[in-house]
Order: C-alpha cells, then sequence, then structure tokens
C-alpha cells in the first residue's frame, strides 16, 4: 500500500503539471503521477508530496559512538530511527534493506514527530538521530522531528551523505545539534561509479556546516582498492585541515562485504592505520579507525599532551578524562559538544 501523502517542501512548478524538486543536487524533474529517483517524493496533481512523513521503517536506541559521534554527548544514548529512501546508490550499502526500496515495498509504522520527541523526553533519553537510510529524502520529517525535539529540551543529530541543496541544508542547521558525513571518497571517480553521486556538491555542504557552526564529524568507508590510494588519502586531509580546520574528527573504517560489494575482501586494519597516520601527519587532530574494536586509534587523544581523554572500547566509554571541556593534564580546549 502506498503511504499517505504529505506536503513536500523544496520544490518549484513547472509548465504541464510537472515539478522540480529542489532538495538535492539531482533536482529531478517529476511528471504528474511521477516519483523523483529516490523513490519517496510523488507529484499529485502539480503539487509535490512526499510518501514517507511519520513512516518510521527502523529504530532502536543506540549509543552515540555508534553514528559514529565521538565529540557529541560520548556515553550517552540516541534513539535511532528511519524512513524509506536515499538519494544515491552506494555499491557497498549496509543498510540496502530500507534505503533502495520504496516506501509501499518495506514495512513501516506510524510516529508523529511529537511521538518521537516526547518519548526521548520522557525517558531522558538526550538525542534523536536521523539515521540508517538517507535523511535529505524524508526531510520534511527529519525537519518536524528536530523541531519538536528542540521544544522538548531534545536533541537531533544527523547521519547523512551530505548530498543536499544549500537551502534545506541551512534549514536543517538551524534546528540540529550535530551531523555526521559520510564522505565516501576525495574522487568524483568513486562517487560516479561506487556511489552513483557526485564529490562537488558534498564538499560544498561540508563548508556550509563548518560556517553554520554545527558540529560536524566525518566518516570514510575504506574500500580496499577503491578509495585506499594513499595519495588520494592525503589530498583529502590537506582539504579538510584547510577548510574545515584541524579539530573535524574523522572515522576511518573497516569495510565488509556487502550489497553488491560482496567480491572484496574486509579491509586490512593496516590500510586503516595507514589512513590515520595521513591524516595525522596532514594536521588533523582527531583521527579515528571504525569497526576495529580495541584499536588504540579508537581513543580521542589530547592534541597537545598527547595523553588519552578518551579512551573506548567499541561502543563503550571505558574513562572520560575530559574535565569542563579540557585535557586535565595541559588544559587544552578539546572541540565537542560535552
Ligand atoms: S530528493 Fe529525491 S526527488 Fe528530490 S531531487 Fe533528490 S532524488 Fe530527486
Amino acid at each position: 500500500m502506498v503511504p499517505e501523502p504529505h506536503e513536500a517542501k523544496h520544490w518549484e512548478k513547472l509548465a504541464d503539471n510537472k515539478v522540480r524538486c529542489l532538495l538535492c543536487p539531482r533536482r529531478c524533474e517529476v511528471a504528474d503521477r511521477e516519483r523523483g529517483t529516490c523513490g519517496v517524493r510523488e507529484n499529485r496533481g502539480g503539487e509535490y508530496r512526499t510518501l514517507v512523513w511519520g513512516r518510521v521503517c527502523s529504530e532502536n536506541i543506540d549509543p552515540i559512538e555508534k553514528k559514529p559521534l565521538f565529540h557529541y554527548r560520548p556515553g550517552t544514548d540516541a534513539y535511532s530511527l528511519a524512513a524509506p529512501g536515499c538519494n544515491i546508490e552506494c555499491l557497498f550499502c549496509q543498510n540496502w534493506e530500507i534505503s533502495q526500496f520504496r516506501p509501499e515495498q518495506i514495512e513501516t509504522w506510524e510516529r508523529s514527530p511529537a511521538d518521537v520527541a516526547s518519548l526521548c523526553a520522557e525517558r531522558a533519553i538526550p538525542t534523536i538521530a536521523l539515521t540508517y537510510s538517507e535523511p535529505v529524502v524524508w526531510w520534511e520529517y527529519g525537519r518536524d522531528i528536530a523541531v519538536a525535539a528542540k521544544e522538548r529540551g531534545v536533541g537531533t543529530v544527523v547521519v547523512s551523505n551530505g548530498y543536499i541543496e544549500e537551502q534545506p541544508l541551512h534549514e536543517w542547521c538551524d534546528v540540529v545539534s550535530a551531523i555526521k558525513i559520510d564522505f565516501k571518497a576525495f574522487t568524483q571517480r568513486f562517487y560516479r561509479d561506487t556511489c552513483s553521486g557526485d564529490l562537488g556538491p558534498v564538499l560544498d555542504t561540508l563548508g556550509r556546516i563548518k560556517d553554520a557552526g554545527v558540529w560536524l564529524e566525518l566518516v570514510m568507508l575504506v574500500v580496499p582498492t577503491l578509495n585506499d590510494d594513499e595519495a588520494e588519502v592525503r589530498a583529502m586531509a590537506k582539504w579538510i585541515n584547510q577548510r574545515l580546520g584541524p579539530d573535524v574528527p574523522i572515522h576511518f573504517t573497516r569495510f565488509h562485504p556487502m550489497y553488491k560489494l560482496t567480491n572484496l575482501e574486509p579491509t586490512p586494519v593496516d590500510t586503516l592505520e595507514k589512513c590515520r597516520d595521513i591524516a595525522l601527519a596532514e594536521g588533523l587532530h582527531f583521527v579515528y579507525l571504525g569497526n576495529v574494536p580495541r584499536h588504540p586509534g579508537e581513543n580521542t587523544y589530547c592534541p597537545r599532551s598527547g595523553e588519552i581523554l578518551i579512551e573506548r572500547a567499541g561502543y563503550t566509554i571505558l574513562e572520560n578524562r575530559i574535565v569542563g571541556g579540557k585535557c586535565p593534564c595541559c588544559d587544552q580546549s578539546v572541540p565537542g559538544v560535552w
């Protein structure tokens, strides 16, 4: 059954009852009774509608470290939810069962933004995470959740591919507390061939989030032979340092064979360590390894004293020594939302 449509934002009318979606850089031109590429936004008689407002397909209470956000309220929980859909197709997608199907093809259930926000406020869950699929394509629902959450003193974080137009991004930045972007690679080749996306708009998004002052962390899933070239990783680290600054954390995470990319082996740990070494050598202060539990690269180190500030084992905080946002040894400020 096709879910009930809800008014969509960020689109314009065209001739012949067509519309143009202005939510993501695809800018789909959609004829009457057709949908955009993401399959969750439909033209109904010249009016654009979202089919996934208030429709959840996955929800869990996760540690915030699982997003991963390492400099945002460490050791706390995030009520994490998704509606169906995505605007790109990564061949290694871990959540393809909900991201790559139309809403009527998968099970969904109702959750109004007020219900989600009230549930978190009542259970003292400090954060809601818009995650698992791609929150860009269920923008209206996510925005309404963030507004309802803010009214109740609950924060909202977004986990996204960053493939979004400037105006809806600005409106996100007004109501959310942190954003984690999956920075797939530093080449258009990888974005085009492995993700059906574009690098340029993602770079624009990263700069805009930084300029808006919203807490930002990056994840790069390192896929053997496809985006693990050392020169490319160095160029990416240089760009991050120059455009975003050295304090934006980056997590290099381990790939496991998945979805349409099952012919490759998991990322060797020494490849991830090389990526980390390169990023540190380029001056980035907070460089993490992901999907390698108990690796020292899970910890947060003070960029000045070198002391361990937050010790982790997987998603568990073993010890948090940050005091008042500072290193207890040298008083160095540690950026983040503590
Ligand atoms: S959000 Fe969906 S409909 Fe809109 S431009 Fe992007 S892919 Fe097309």
